[in-house]
């Protein structure tokens, strides 16, 4: 491919009912890269996220992935999502994990009726990537956050996706487990070669894991790699010293 934009924003603006909550947003994401949306609360993130699967349209401005004009998410089968509000399941949710995986297909499939044991195959290496086999019998209502962020993952992998997008997912991972879960990325980013557009608030953390960074505050108002990230960092934070030293 001459052109391995992934996702390519072009000039975008939207509005909820009166307030613009992005503004003349541009940046793109390349094939293998793993990108680090931040952001302050409010930013826009989510919507910018939520304008690329096409939930909703911009008011103005173009947004291409895999050079095409985006469409309804349902027919992307090369985008796994992980949304913000994952519904924590609670210990009487009877669904277990292996039907949670394999409910990945069934939008892609038509009917849950139609699945068949490739499915259930399919939904097992899933679970394997994500080291979680063990638990495919297991009610998705006993594990923990952690567990349960990887059977999401799981269950958004069934389908092949070459780009993986996940809004805040470490929010409910405890924190002695955040390490294990940026491995388990660092993996689907190389090894398997999915290419990663993440958000998260713990600013710190994912630009230490992430190849390049976007920063969203209405309009992006950086972007590049993490080293350039942090040389951008320390101009601003050099700035903003001198300033109170004035
Ligand atoms: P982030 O994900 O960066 O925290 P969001 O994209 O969720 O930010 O929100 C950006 C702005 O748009 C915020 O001011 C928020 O209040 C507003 N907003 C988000 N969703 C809606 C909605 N469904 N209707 C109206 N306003 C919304
Ligand atoms: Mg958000």
């Amino acid at each position: 491919m001459i052109d391995c934009k992934i996702v390519k924003v072009n000039s975008v603006s939207f509005k909820y009912e009166k307030e613009w909550a992005i503004k003349h947003a541009n940046f793109t994401v390349d094939k293998g890269q793993f990108v680090a949306m931040i952001g302050p609360n409010g930013s826009g993130k989510s919507t910018l996220v939520n304008l690329i699967l096409g939930f909703i349209k911009p008011n103005i401005g173009s947004i291409q992935v895999f050079n095409q004009s985006i469409k309804q998410f349902d027919d992307w089968k090369e985008i796994g999502y992980i949304s913000q509000q994952v519904n924590r399941f609670n210990g009487g949710f009877p669904a277990s994990v292996l039907e949670v995986v394999k409910s990945g297909l069934v939008s892609r499939l038509g009917m849950f009726r139609f699945l068949k044991r490739e499915h259930t195959q399919k939904a097992i290496e899933a679970l394997k990537i994500v080291e979680m086999e063990k638990f495919a019998k297991a009610k998705i209502g006993e594990l923990s956050g952690g567990q349960q962020q990887r059977v999401f993952i799981a269950r958004a992998l069934v389908s092949d996706p070459s780009l993986l997008i996940l809004d805040e997912p470490t929010v409910g991972i405890d924190a002695k487990h955040v390490n294990d879960f940026y491995d388990l990325l660092g993996r689907l980013n190389k090894k398997n070669g999915i290419t990663l557009l993440m958000i998260s608030h713990d600013i710190g953390t994912i630009t230490k894991h992430a190849t390049h960074v976007v920063c969203v505050n209405k309009a992006i108002s950086f972007q590049g790699t993490s080293d350039e990230y942090k040389q951008f960092n320390k101009q601003n934070f050099t700035h903003v010293h001198e300033h109170m030293d004035q």
